[in-house]
């Protein structure tokens, strides 16, 4: 019989600026998934779009992290060290798959930001590189059950007109290159695993398993997002920071009594129950 490979999850940041209750959630979910199970758990600061990037971000989420006890297994992995895997990555997807150039502006795009090739560059235009998915794959949440095939956008930008790898791409090589087995993340990035494990097919890597976790909004319903400007968390108030995130996430552990970070995430390792979001709506802070 065929051994389960052994858990392998990943919290992965991008640098646009320090954690906040919103990522500090997710980083504490994943956390839980990867230590209940006694996996490794890695951490992947996703550079690489610059223009988004805000200096110092990565240290600041690196020092937050261990500030709050979520020490992470292994190095840390930066994307921008990753530049050559993701040209090699499109280079096969291009022998062997759908892809093509594209040099349509917002304006141009079809319905669901398609380009359906409709557009002609010439050979000297500068375009980005898309993909052509199916959707035709579905797949089951940890948290939010069977999830039917269905994709936001079928010409998936691979790279972008600013010669930029594309979210898209980079997420699936490395997650095929970390063999990670369990992903832990945000629910607004739940219409991207469609296309993340079609990708993934094409690029004949293992599917990790999915869970996603309710996004925290304001009380006026706005999701916490660094671009948003959510403040950021206060690293001194480790503690209670860890309760509230616990809290959020519907789990027993928040109410016990702990007098360290390390303490408190050993309970909650003990007793986290990923069902116990299952129903959970939009999470509310403050
Ligand atoms: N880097 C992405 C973000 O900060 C998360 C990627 C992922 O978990 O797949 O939103």
């Amino acid at each position: 019989m065929a051994t389960q490979p052994e858990y392998r999850g990943r919290f992965a940041p991008s640098p646009t600026g320090p954690l906040h209750m919103g990522s500090l959630l997710t980083a504490v979910a994943s956390y839980l998934d990867a230590r209940a199970s006694s996996g490794t758990w890695l951490l992947r600061i996703e550079d690489i779009d610059p223009p988004r990037e805000v200096p110092g971000a990565g240290d600041s989420i690196l020092r937050s992290l261990e500030a709050h006890g979520l020490y992470w297994d292994e190095t840390e992995l930066y994307q921008s060290t990753r530049l050559e895997a993701y040209a090699e990555a499109l280079d096969g997807l291009t022998e062997c798959g759908e892809v093509f150039r594209c040099c349509c502006t917002r304006a141009t795009l079809g319905p669901g930001g398609n380009c359906l090739k409709r557009c002609s560059p010439a050979p000297e235009d500068v375009t980005a590189l898309r993909v052509s998915l199916l959707g035709n794959v579905g797949f089951d949440d940890k948290i939010l059950g069977p999830q039917a095939p269905g994709l936001s956008a079928n010409d998936l930008v691979l790279r972008r007109k600013d010669g930029l790898y594309a979210y898209a791409l980079a997420v699936v090589v490395d997650d095929a290159w970390q063999s990670i087995t369990d992903v832990v993340r945000g629910e607004d990035l739940l219409s991207q695993t469609f296309s993340q494990l079609e990708l993934l097919a094409q690029l004949k890597a293992a599917q990790p398993s999915y869970a996603h976790v309710p996004i925290v909004c304001d009380a006026s319903g706005v999701k916490l997002s660094k671009q948003a400007g959510a403040t950021a968390i206060d690293d001194k108030a480790a503690l209670a920071n860890l309760r509230k995130a616990l809290e959020l996430l519907y789990q027993d552990s928040a109410q016990l009594p702990a007098g360290s970070t390390q303490e408190l995430l050993e309970l909650a390792t003990s007793l986290w129950n990923p069902r116990a979001l299952k129903a959970a709506k939009a999470l509310v802070y403050p």
